[in-house]
């Protein structure tokens, strides 16, 4: 079996082979290693291999790595799954970006309760780009109101769009999906200049980076290629 740190290599590879392939600038695209699930041992085996941003869906169980890894210098804790408005105030005070917003009252929240001596909270907003019933994330019809609104407020930077569009489409389909986020971006650029920086797209995982490259990503989020497959749900 594979090491943490041998996947981060080859994981690593395969970002700088895309991103030269694709013609875009060395060091384009960063990782962020998907850590939900995994024990402590494992983000502290990446860490030591020099992976320093890592992405976590559920608040309790995050807050119990933070708290175990509270030694390691300079990682950068990510929160990328559903936000329930009563956990704003930890994930506001606790995370440095949130790549899971999809809504006004959760923004506003986040801003209320970011220390103001704090740098901005960095976030993106969750679109839910091939409009399935289930899925979290706005409409991208919503995303001009929306950025429009975040952009007032005081403790964000709004930093850009992430999507995780429905893995079971062909490879054609998952790049329109892609595509179709990042033209969404550049129009907001144009649109609403000083709403936020609005450089970043959250997109891509494991198994379809290299597309999500291609067509613009700059974090990829990426769990089973670095920490091997997840147990089922039970
Ligand atoms: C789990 C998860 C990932 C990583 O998925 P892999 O296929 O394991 O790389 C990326 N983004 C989000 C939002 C996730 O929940």
């Amino acid at each position: 079996m594979s090491s943490i740190a041998d996947n981060i290599g080859s994981v690593t590879r395969r970002i700088q082979k895309a991103t030269m392939q694709a013609g875009r600038a060395p060091g384009a695209v960063r990782l962020l290693a998907v850590s939900k699930t995994r024990p402590p041992e494992d983000l502290r085996e990446a860490a030591d291999a020099g992976q320093c941003a890592f992405g976590e869906n559920y608040l309790q169980e995050a807050l119990d790595k933070i708290d175990a890894l509270s030694d390691v210098p300079d990682i950068d804790w990510h929160f990328i799954g559903p936000i329930q408005s009563n956990k704003t105030r930890q994930i506001a005070s606790t995370f440095s970006w949130v790549h899971s917003v999809d809504r006004l009252k959760i923004a506003r929240r986040l801003s209320e309760h970011r220390d103001p001596d704090l740098p901005p909270l960095n976030i993106c907003l969750q679109v839910n780009i091939n409009e399935e019933e289930s899925k979290s994330g706005c409409r991208l019809a919503q995303l001009p109101q929306l950025v429009a609104d975040i952009g007032e407020l005081p403790n964000l930077s709004l930093r850009g769009l992430m999507a995780i569009p429905d893995p079971d489409q062909p490879d054609e389909s998952l790049r329109q999906s892609f595509r179709k986020l990042a033209d969404s971006l550049s129009e907001l650029k144009t649109s609403q200049p000083a709403a936020g920086p609005l450089d970043t797209l959250s997109m891509g995982m494991s198994d379809d980076l290299e597309i999500a490259i291609e067509e613009g990503a700059t974090w990829v989020r990426v769990g089973s290629a670095l920490f091997g497959a997840r147990p089922p749900k039970s």
